[in-house]
């Protein structure tokens, strides 16, 4: 077996606080495209910053237009044995939290539950109500839009939006504060999936490397931890991570 694989196993099993750092590397193998990769969404269309969103009307209905052709993918993504893994690991009192990049909340869909996960820029099965911060579905809004209501807005007048961070609008402060909290205070940060260029995920495993947690990292391509992380595993997350969980099992059960 790898011994990537062997030494993150280990660190797990020695059951401290065990973080894990998700991007969208972790949810390709679910069919999720990857925004930042060739050929991926911000190629083909500009995005709609939320000033515009809140000012025009005219961006509103082009945004929900697009939301709703991205809407089928979104609703069939299914979980991969990535997901799984985590949640096997959750189950085995081995996992803390997930900070994650991801939108597509394929974490809960895997049985995480809500206040384990710390979704940075939201969640795209949700919407929000930009006045009165009320949430509701996806589906009721996708349903309006189909029926025609091209920029639905909530019963206070408000104008509803998917529960994701866009460009220009401010990252939700208290999710943040978890995270870097998180990232101070545990034993072992285990990256998957994440290129660990946007901010502010790029300072949080210079966080915890910095309060001494090992720093493990899963990635197809290239990071800019590449050479301080205790560990580097170039591979896929779903081949990889249920042979991690595995032997972390494994290890715990010896030591009981
Ligand atoms: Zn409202």
């Amino acid at each position: 077996m790898n011994e990537g694989i062997l030494q993150i196993a280990k660190r797990i099993a020695a059951g401290g606080k065990n973080i894990v750092f998700t991007g969208a590397g972790i949810s390709t193998e679910s069919g999720i495209p990857d925004y930042r990769s060739d050929g991926g969404i911000w190629e083909k269309h500009r995005p709609i910053y939320y000033d515009e969103f809140m000012s025009s009307k005219e961006a509103r209905i082009e945004y929900w237009r697009r939301k709703a052709n991205l809407y089928p993918d979104l609703v069939n993504a299914q979980p991969n044995p990535a997901h799984h893994a985590l949640v096997d690991l959750y189950k085995m009192g081995l996992l803390e939290a997930v900070i994650t990049q991801n939108i597509d909340g394929l974490h809960q869909k895997a049985g995480l539950p809500d206040e384990r996960v710390i979704e940075l820029h939201g969640n795209s099965q949700r919407v929000r109500c930009t006045r009165c911060g009320k949430l509701s579905p996806l589906d009721d809004a996708y349903r309006r839009v189909k029926a025609g209501d091209l920029a639905p807005e909530c019963e206070c007048g408000g104008y509803l939006k998917p529960d994701t961070i866009s460009f220009g609008q401010m990252m939700p402060a208290e999710k943040v504060r978890r995270a870097v909290e998180l990232s101070n205070a545990c034993d072992l940060f285990l990256v998957i999936g994440s290129t660990l260029i946007v901010h502010p995920a790029a300072l949080m495993p210079d966080y915890a490397k910095r309060h001494g947690s090992f720093l493990a990292i899963i990635n197809l391509s290239e990071t800019p931890y590449d050479n301080v992380c205790d560990v580097l595993i170039r591979a896929k997350a779903g081949e990889v991570l249920p042979a991690i969980v595995e032997a972390s099992s494994v290890m715990k059960s010896r030591s009981l």
